[in-house]
């Protein structure tokens, strides 16, 4: 099967070039970067390397789609046809999708076709879905006055997205960010522009009118900050790292004050206690939790807190679980690890692991890179022992599959240390005690908290981060707040 997909692989056709305004083109001033494979540190191809200019013109076509309303005014009924007929034609290139990001980022193929592409289709559907059945609200304001509070889109939306869910990621903005009505400038990250552009080629053919979804491919500095500091963009939706979603900030700030929604960095607790109703269950999940994705997740369950009495044979069987994964080529369909996305994240996660041995953190499995000889940057699953709180591999956000246990004693001092973190995303705590689960819950500032399980969610539930994770949510109705403003209309009688 792997030799199919690299078959497949060196027959495929890549894009290489930017959406702008329905056209494909290449930057203004002719400049390209190279994508490379994290596979075998092979360059894809060229691609367009975007910056001010191009931005300009992008931002120019998304504010002329807007205005003259070929999108924003299309009764929402025709904005979701148009929208499912996009994602139609985008799951007939499910397998030429799905290679593209196992190319790009290397995440596993079997997990680029079956959770990457259908997480990006139920997103656009869903916000297809529901584009026209949103109600607006008309309070009863008395018998003087008629009051309506409507809901209109913000105008033109930049979105800067993270190469560690290339399309899930993006689809998380442009599903609802188009359904009401927006137009969007897409940048994604300088590591996977492979399958947005394609995306963005698909749309048009699928119908969504020219200048309504554009792409433009670049680095974070040029392209992403020409965005981030547009005069003329309403809205920005970030995912990705704490000090870039800081200076996003700062850009809106210097710039026209566009709303910034932010979806950054986690440092996922794992609650395991001694009275989980399924300790094999939570043992396997806290092994994938932090492997998943090579550990590139924001909600990477990435510090696992077990009961003092359980911990040592329950890191074992952690230990063991971790150790079966199989690293290997992400075109392979039986690899579970692919590589880390390039050498600089190969290189931050070794860092992490160096520094947390120096901290006196315990080495129980892996730590080092893999596979060196295929030139692809891969690194082996690693778990620590013996991590204090206050070490930096129990604060900082490694984005790897390196795994920190600490232990706890009892429910207080498992509270204290999931909250000892100044991010606040996820977290999840396992117990068959009804009123532990509870209090847990209540007591961790996440934005959401699993009970004896793991990444579990749906389109109707919101996703996003407390405290330095970010602000605003991704996902169920209320992203759509992100993307519009409300308007209070006063009717005197
Ligand atoms: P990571 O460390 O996960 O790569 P980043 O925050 O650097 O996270 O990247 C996420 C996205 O933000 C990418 O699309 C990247 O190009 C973009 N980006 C990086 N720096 C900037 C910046 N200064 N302004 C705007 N976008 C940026």
């Amino acid at each position: 099967m792997g030799a199919d997909w690299i078959r497949r692989a060196e027959e495929l056709v890549l894009p290489g070039r930017m959406v702008i305004d329905g056209d494909a083109c290449a930057a203004v001033d002719g400049r390209t970067f190279p994508c490379t494979s994290p596979r075998d540190g092979a360059t894809l191809v060229e691609v367009p390397r975007g910056a001010v200019q191009d931005v300009d013109r992008a931002v120019a076509a998304a504010r002329r789609a807007f205005a003259d309303g070929r999108w924003s005014q299309r009764p929402p009924a025709e904005r979701k046809a148009v929208l499912l007929a996009v994602a139609d034609r985008v799951e007939a290139h499910t397998e030429e999708l799905a290679l593209l990001i196992s190319l790009e980022m290397g995440k596993p193929i079997a997990l680029s076709r079956d959770v990457e592409l259908p997480a990006f289709l139920r997103t656009l559907r869903w916000y297809a879905e529901a584009a026209d059945k949103l109600l607006d609200e008309l309070p009863q304001v008395g018998p003087d006055a008629v009051a309506m509070v409507t809901r209109e889109p913000v105008g033109v939306v930049g979105a800067i997205v993270p190469w560690n869910f290339p399309l899930t990621m993006a689809g998380w903005k442009l599903g609802p960010a188009l359904a009401v009505g927006n137009t969007v400038v897409l940048k994604p990250a300088e590591q996977s522009p492979l399958s947005a552009l394609r995306v963005a080629q698909l749309a048009l053919e699928a119908g969504l009118p020219p200048g309504v979804l554009n792409v433009v491919s670049g680095l974070g500095p040029e392209a992403g900050a020409a965005l981030s500091r547009h005069l003329d963009v309403d809205a920005l939706a970030f995912t990705g790292s704490g000090t870039t979603g800081a200076q996003l900030l700062r850009d809106a700030a210097d710039s026209n004050l566009k709303k910034v929604s932010l979806e950054l960095g986690g440092k996922t607790p794992n609650v395991v206690f001694a009275d989980a109703p399924d300790l094999a269950a939570a043992a396997r999940t806290a092994a994938w939790g932090v492997t998943f994705n090579q550990g590139q997740m924001c909600t990477a369950a990435s510090r696992l807190l077990v009961q003092r009495d359980l911990h040592d044979r329950f890191v074992e069987e952690v230990v063991a679980a971790a150790r079966a994964q199989r690293v290997g080529d992400p075109l392979d369909e039986g690899t579970e690890i692919g590589p880390l996305v390039d050498e600089s994240q190969l290189d931050r996660v070794l860092g992490h692991v160096e520094r947390a041995q120096w901290a006196g953190a315990r080495l129980v499995l892996g730590g080092g890179r893999t596979l060196e000889v295929t030139g692809g940057s891969f690194v082996e699953p690693t778990v620590f022992t013996d991590v204090a709180s206050d070490m930096p591999l129990a604060q900082e956000e490694v984005f790897g599959p390196v795994l920190a246990v600490l232990p706890f004693d009892d429910a207080d001092d498992a509270i204290r240390l999931a909250n000892d973190t100044v991010y606040g995303l996820a977290a999840s705590v396992w117990t068959g005690d009804l009123r532990t689960a509870h209090r847990l819950a209540r007591a961790i500032r996440a934005g959401t908290v699993w009970v004896n399980c793991f990444e579990e969610g749906d389109m109707t539930v919101p996703f996003g981060g407390m405290k330095r994770s970010g602000n605003g949510r991704d996902k169920s109705l209320h992203a759509i707040e992100k993307f519009t403003e409300l308007k209070t209309t006063w009717i005197a009688l």
